[in-house]
């Protein structure tokens, strides 16, 4: 069988691990690609030319088109489908974060024959033999599809117990689009056992809670350095990007693999951490194997918010001496940010302010809170009357973002967008000015191109070493995608 993924914005680790499945149970893959700033990047860009699409499918001629898709790439999804339908009789299955939250929303599209709910590989794979041979499909487990008497909703199979088993995924389908160069992005684990209200983590869980499935799984380290070897050669990689939800959870794992691979790959590598699983060894330890880089989520400043609101579970302190350890290791500090929380006041979005401006991470990333379909934090926003019809309808429509001014019914949603854009440019600057910014100016209303400006200046000072290798990474994908 012959499966065209359609895919837009960036590398996706989870297409290409569907695709090395399904190839390796003997069907053919390949893929259409947009590269693009936004969708899932939540920019919120959209294009409206598939034409390239079109053709990719009319010279592959698939048996089945494969979207993933998050929320906000999901109108893009919708506009591509129905594209696609115009003009072949193929059938179409959305997988990604967006099914398998709302399946029964992305399946009131016309145009969307099938849905992946959860782990798509076994799920894919089983779907793609049993048509092969011919045989009904209607009951693969986590496929919800539609038939003349309404809709199957098959329940999900247990979650993969053991990762090693995966294959590796097949990082050609996105490399010869561009997408990347010299850096690789792999996974070490899957799954995080915290239940952040505005993550899908606890969606997720949800969904499996009745299959008695380990929800935090890990790989061997034997595994993950066999990949990283094979991406030395194959594409001769610099550079590793650890897409781990939170690389330090387990000492022991993080402690062998530190010594493997800081022996036998010893590349620059970045990875996340939250601040309650940092601890001197492991940082040391992961500084020497070659972390150059740490991401950080701190949310909020004010322990009131991340704690009942956000139920992070740590002080303060905590996430002050987590990035007092990682700096000392000389490991470049990122730190992730949100402002606008429901029922947020501006004291303690400027408590957010004062943390980052305390512990002067290298770079940092500042997000409008946005709360996802089907979260406890969208939940918590109509709770508290924050949601309107119409911003549940932009939000159920994927339209708005973490980079715009809130889609809630914020009384402070001005100031804490003018806290959003000032805080990367603000952390750069003497403190003798950071007093005049947090008591005059993000009170005050700033012009919409003032503020485009202010985030154009501040580019530089996010990641430095993340961003530029994702800037570099975005223009090899912009070549690609307008010179062929
Ligand atoms: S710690 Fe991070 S990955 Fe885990 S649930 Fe919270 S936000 Fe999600």
């Amino acid at each position: 069988m012959r499966f065209l993924f359609v895919f837009r914005s960036v590398e996706w680790i989870g297409v290409e691990y569907i695709s090395a499945s399904l190839k390796r149970a003997g069907h053919e893959t390949d893929m259409a690609f947009e590269a693009d700033l936004g969708g899932t990047f939540y920019f919120g860009s959209r294009s409206r030319t598939h034409g390239s699409i079109i053709e990719k499918v009319r010279e592959f001629g698939p048996d089945m088109v494969l979207f993933s898709s998050t929320t906000q790439l999901f109108p893009w999804v919708k506009e591509v489908s129905r594209d696609i339908k115009e003009h072949f009789d193929i059938p179409i299955l959305v997988g990604g974060i967006h099914a398998t939250i709302q399946p029964e929303e992305v399946l009131s599209d016309d145009h969307i024959d099938m849905v992946c709910v959860g782990e798509g590989e076994e799920a894919i794979v089983e779907l793609a033999d049993r048509m092969q041979e011919e045989q009904d499909y209607s009951d693969t487990r986590n496929i919800w599809l539609k038939s003349e008497n309404g809709l199957i909703k098959n329940p999900v199979r247990p979650l993969i117990r053991d990762l090693d088993e995966l294959p590796f995924p097949d990082k050609d389908l996105f490399y010869k689009y561009g997408c990347f160069r010299k850096r690789a992005y792999v996974m070490a684990t899957r799954g995080c056992p915290y239940n952040c209200p505005y993550c899908f983590n606890h969606q997720l869980k949800r969904i499996y809670k009745d299959t008695r499935s380990l929800y935090v799984r890990r790989r061997s380290v034997g595994s993950v350095i066999e990949e990283l070897n094979g991406y030395r050669k194959r594409y001769g990689i610099n550079s590793v990007h650890f897409y781990d939800d939170t690389f330090t959870l387990d000492e022991g794992w993080v402690m062998e693999f530190a010594e493997r691979y800081g022996k036998e790959i010893g590349l620059p590598f970045y990875c996340l951490v939250r601040p309650d699983h940092v601890n001197e060894r492991m940082i040391e330890a992961l500084r020497k194997a070659g972390c150059v880089s740490m991401g950080m989520g701190i949310e909020s400043g004010n322990d009131h918010v991340r704690n009942q609101v956000l139920k992070r579970n740590m002080s303060n302190e905590q996430i002050l001496e987590a990035a007092r350890i990682i700096k000392a290791q000389g490991i470049k500090l990122v730190t992730f940010n949100m402002f606008g929380f429901p029922g947020e006041d501006t004291d303690q979005m400027l408590d957010t302010m004062r943390i980052n401006l305390d512990l002067r991470p290298d770079s940092l990333f500042t997000f409008i809170f946005y709360p996802f379909p089907g979260t406890d934090a969208l939940r918590m926003a109509v709770e508290q009357g924050c949601i309107d019809d119409k911003s549940m309808e932009m939000i159920m429509n994927g339209e708005g973002g973490f980079q715009r001014e809130s889609v809630l019914d914020h009384p402070y949603k001005g100031i804490a967008y003018n806290m959003k854009v000032i805080l990367p440019l603000l952390n750069k600057m003497p403190r003798s000015t950071h007093d005049y910014f947090l008591k005059k100016w993000v009170f005050r209303e700033h012009s919409g191109s003032l503020l485009s400006i202010i985030s154009l200046v501040s580019l530089p000072f996010y990641s430095s070493w993340e961003s530029w290798e994702r800037a570099r990474e975005q223009i090899s994908m912009f070549k690609v995608r307008f010179t062929s």
